[in-house]
């Protein structure tokens, strides 16, 4: 009963595909696209951290271990939440996945079924809407305005919110948008999840990417009693913040009873997370942090550029707060877009050679929006965004 948005990144990937084989078909060599699609740090994981997983390898047994993750990474990552995200929890608190997307998928499993509903952000990361699928409930979207600095509005909310619905899911620092929600807003969220009886599910996989303002986590306005009633549930990830993407380590924070719940549903998925990965893991932890703030330099360094560009060009911009992301308004000066959905993205690759994430692939309100990533080159960053600009001015 909900529409998956369009998978906007698979049509642009296989078309780039299509132009690279048309090209090698005449005799040509078509180069590489700009990469602006991927939500994906284009550094190496940090050195310390890969020569972690390279000592366990050389030295371990590499054995199955505890679905909950090894008490000894629990335990470093509620330090973690203590000095970042700046409330308490303990080791039991806490549950090694593989990466953010499974420990949604856990969640989700853990909490709903056939007929219930969740309230999902518009436009959103789109995994929710696939993930809620094989649970069989249903995503209810409520809007992020972009004329409201893609903000929710509580009495959006208020309209959408039934019986039957278990979970207000929010992501700040936001996918596709960069926004970054301030206190106010969060203690409004809070206040409706505990009004309406809900789960408040807070996506914080860019927890530690925020270049104005501070991540403000809902747990920090909980009492230790409504953290173990188990209403809150965390979500965060070691890919973005330490360019671990592939080595799929992500991690949830819930009051105890839901979290053995959600151990019972990753024990039913995968068994545990590979030690290597939670060796390196920790050892990102427990290493120097500047590499956090270097790579976060370089996305607020991307971030100035793009918005100058698009300023220069008289394109409006939100200017993204967070995250790694800027959604593009690509319609023409008189508001008007020929080209719907992923068809700007196309013919953007075919004409630019630039690859971009159509709007449309976030929900149902940004189909007039392209989505540029900035863990990209400040070269390709530069390149794609005149290529957007003079390709919408056209
Ligand atoms: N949540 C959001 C908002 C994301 O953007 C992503 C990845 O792009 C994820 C979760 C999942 O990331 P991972 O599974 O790599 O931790």
């Amino acid at each position: 009963t909900f529409t998956i948005p369009e998978n906007g990144f698979g049509i642009v990937s296989a078309y780039a595909r299509q132009l690279e084989l048309e090209a090698q078909a005449r005799g040509e060599h078509r180069p590489a696209p700009r990469p602006l699609q991927m939500g994906e740090p284009n550094f190496l994981t940090p050195k310390h951290i890969r020569q972690a997983a390279i000592e366990t390898l050389e030295q371990d047994i590499i054995p199955y271990g505890p679905s909950s993750g090894w008490h000894w990474l629990r335990e470093l990552l509620a330090e973690k939440i203590e000095r970042v995200n700046g409330y308490h929890v303990g080791a039991e608190n806490v549950a090694v996945s593989m990466g953010g997307t499974n420990a949604l998928q856990s969640i989700f499993h853990a909490i709903v079924g056939h007929g219930d509903e969740v309230l999902v952000p518009d436009p959103c990361w789109p995994l929710y809407y696939n993930q809620l699928l094989t649970c069989g409930a249903t995503a209810v979207p409520y809007v992020l305005d972009a004329a409201n600095e893609w903000l929710p509005s509580i009495a959006d909310l208020e309209r959408l919110v039934t019986p039957r619905t278990r979970i207000l899911l929010i992501n700040t620092p936001g996918n596709p948008t960069g926004a970054v929600f301030p206190r106010a807003l969060i203690a409004d969220l809070l206040e409706f999840a505990r009004r309406h009886d809900l789960y408040l599910l807070s996506d914080e996989c860019y927890d530690q990417i925020v270049f104005e303002g501070v991540h403000v986590s809902p747990a920090t306005m909980l009492n230790e009693e409504e953290m173990e009633q188990g209403r809150f549930i965390g979500v965060y990830t070691f890919s973005k913040t330490y360019a671990m993407t592939g080595w799929r380590v992500g991690y949830a924070v819930a009051g105890k009873a839901l979290i053995k719940d959600i151990i019972g549903v990753l024990a039913a998925n995968h068994t545990n997370v590979s030690l290597i990965a939670q060796r390196a893991a920790g050892a990102a932890l427990k290493g120097p942090q500047d590499c956090v703030s270097t790579m976060r330099d370089a996305y607020h360094r991307r971030r100035d550029l793009a918005t100058d560009l698009l300023k220069a060009h008289d394109r409006y911009i939100y200017t993204p707060h967070g995250a790694f992301y800027a959604l593009i308004d690509v319609r023409d000066r008189s508001g008007h877009t020929s080209r719907k959905g992923s068809q700007f993205s196309l013919d953007l690759l075919r004409e630019y050679n630039v690859m971009v994430t159509p709007g449309s692939s976030f929900g149902a309100t940004t189909g007039d929006f392209v989505r540029i990533s900035l863990a990209a080159s400040d070269e390709d960053v530069a390149h794609g965004v005149r290529a957007i600009c003079e390709f919408a001015e056209r």
